[in-house]
Order: C-alpha cells, then structure tokens, then sequence
C-alpha cells in the first residue's frame, strides 16, 4: 500500500497507527531514477514501512547553485513509486512530501548540524554550506521518520561518510546502509543533474567514470597511479581527483585496507562525482 503524505502532523498520525513495525528510511529530493528506486527497495525488502523523502532542501545548496532551477517532479515520482510492487502486500510505503520548509524546520528553527574537518574537504571546499544542509535534514528527518534503518547510495561518497560520523558522534539509532552506484549503460552514474548536460557534454562526462577505472586497475596490479592523477589534473575540468583512504577519507596509509577512488568533474556549470571502493 502507497500513502502521499504531505505533513508532518499526518506523518506523525501514520507512525503512531503503525506502532512496532521495523522502519526504513530513503532521503531523497525527487526527480528519482533508478539509483533513488534500488534504494528503496532494500528499504521495502528489508523493513515493514518504508519512507521516502521528497524534499528539494534549501539548506544544502549555496547563494549561487542551482536550488531554484533543481528539477522537482512529484507526480512523475509518484507514478515511478507507484511501478514498484512489493511482492509482499502488508508492506507499507509512505512517499513524504513536504508542502513547505516548515514541515521540517519549523518556525525560528536556528539549529546547524556540523561534522567538523570532513565537511571541509573534496566537494566542502567547493561548497563551504553544503554538508551543514546535509546533516541537519537528515538528522530532521531521522527524527521525524522514527527510522530504523536508513538507505543512502555510494554515489555520494563523502556524505555517506560524514553521516557514519554524525550517527557514531550523537549515537543515533538509527543504521546506516550504503548501496551501489546504479549506472547508464555507458557507465556514467545516475545523477538528478545528467539532465543539465547536452548530448556532446554527455559522452565527455564518460572521461570521469573510464579515468576512476584506470586507476583502479593501476592499483589492483600495484602499480603506481601518481603520475596519471598529475596529468589528469592538468585538466581545468577536474575539481578533484584522490585516493584516500575508504574509512577515513585521510590520504590513504600502507595500512589501508581499502581505498576510495574520488573524482569531482566539470561540465559547464555542472559538477558530475563519481567513486571506486578498492580493496588494498
Ligand atoms: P539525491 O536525491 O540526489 O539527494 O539522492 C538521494 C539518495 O540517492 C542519496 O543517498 C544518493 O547518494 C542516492 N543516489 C543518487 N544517485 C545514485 C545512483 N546513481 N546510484 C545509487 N544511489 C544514488
């Protein structure tokens, strides 16, 4: 069974009718693909009640990014929810679509959530306010979803990492998922802002997956990735390229057991993120 819900006192009527069943939790904000769809549904497999969140949150984009023009399609998200059958009938979905800000921030609502040093570096240099957005609306809708479970995908590497840490620092009940990067048959990760991208900026947006690759097989046969990263780098189009380490996002160690292939790529005012877990 699906159930739009569009405020949070309504959202709170259902869970309370609910009471006892296990919860999990898809924050999103819409325009969904087939990245957001897997996401939930581990959640519906997984969980009794699943939530997926439909919010285009103002707290994570900066005075000059695209927050305004962000594509919002609810009904097109409904219908693409709707399309996923959970092959067991009990299971509830609650598509959570805020009518305003203030379902979530309520009025004189002034409280940031900050993670430190980890929200400064890759995209936080580009994006100071960024991650601040991020953990407070997820921290907001932890509360409000009385989550369990929770659903995020690889795609964005350094958040994924930055919420583990929210959620170990303020010992959150919740536990942290992370899923596959979902792909185009090309290789180029699903991502809302593909859209922003013409057919010509489409085939060079491929140059950020077949690099993160390369390099990935340079370190599975040991060999050295430096110089391909310096060269790399020669490119204006690269916001960053780095192999840290998995767990820590600190330069990778001797010790690290895994690491992370990061790339932030430029086209036109797009900012396309991509990654490759790699164990050592
Ligand atoms: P967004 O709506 O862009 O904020 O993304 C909502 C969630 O979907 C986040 O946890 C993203 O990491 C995840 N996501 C976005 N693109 C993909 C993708 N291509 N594959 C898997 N998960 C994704």
């Amino acid at each position: 069974m699906i159930k739009i819900i569009k405020t949070r006192n309504l959202l709170d009527q259902e869970l309370d009718s609910q009471n006892g069943k296990s919860i999990g939790l898809v924050p999103t904000m819409g325009n969904l693909h087939e990245g957001h769809l897997s996401l939930l549904a581990s959640a519906i497999a997984e969980n009794d009640l699943s939530i997926i969140t439909i919010f285009v949150n103002p707290k994570q984009f900066g005075p000059n990014e695209d927050f305004n023009k962000y594509p919002r399609t609810l009904e097109e998200d409904i219908k693409k929810i709707e399309s996923i059958k959970p092959i067991d009938s009990t299971k509830t979905i609650i598509i959570f679509a805020p009518k305003s800000d203030r379902e979530i921030y309520p009025n004189n609502f002034s409280t940031s959530i900050s993670v430190g040093e980890l929200k400064t570096i890759l995209c936080g240099k580009v994006r100071p306010t960024h991650f601040d957005g991020v953990t407070t609306v997820v921290y907001r809708l932890f509360k409000l979803s009385r989550a369990n479970n929770a659903y995020f995908g690889q795609k964005d590497y350094q958040q994924c990492i930055i919420i583990k840490k929210m959620i170990r620092d303020l010992e959150i009940p919740v536990t942290m998922h992370i899923k596959p990067i979902i792909r185009n048959v090309d290789g180029l990760a699903l991502s809302s802002r593909n859209q922003y991208l013409n057919d010509d900026e489409k085939k060079l947006a491929l140059h950020l997956p077949s690099t993160l690759i390369k390099i990935e097989h340079l370190i599975i046969n040991q060999k050295s990735y430096q110089a391909l990263i310096t060269q790399e780098l020669s490119d204006p189009r690269w916001d960053y390229l780095q192999v840290l380490d998995a767990d820590s996002l600190n330069e990778k160690i001797d010790q690290s057991k895994k690491v992370v292939i990061v790339g932030a790529f430029r086209l036109g005012n797009t900012r396309l993120l991509d990654n490759r877990v790699v164990k050592c």
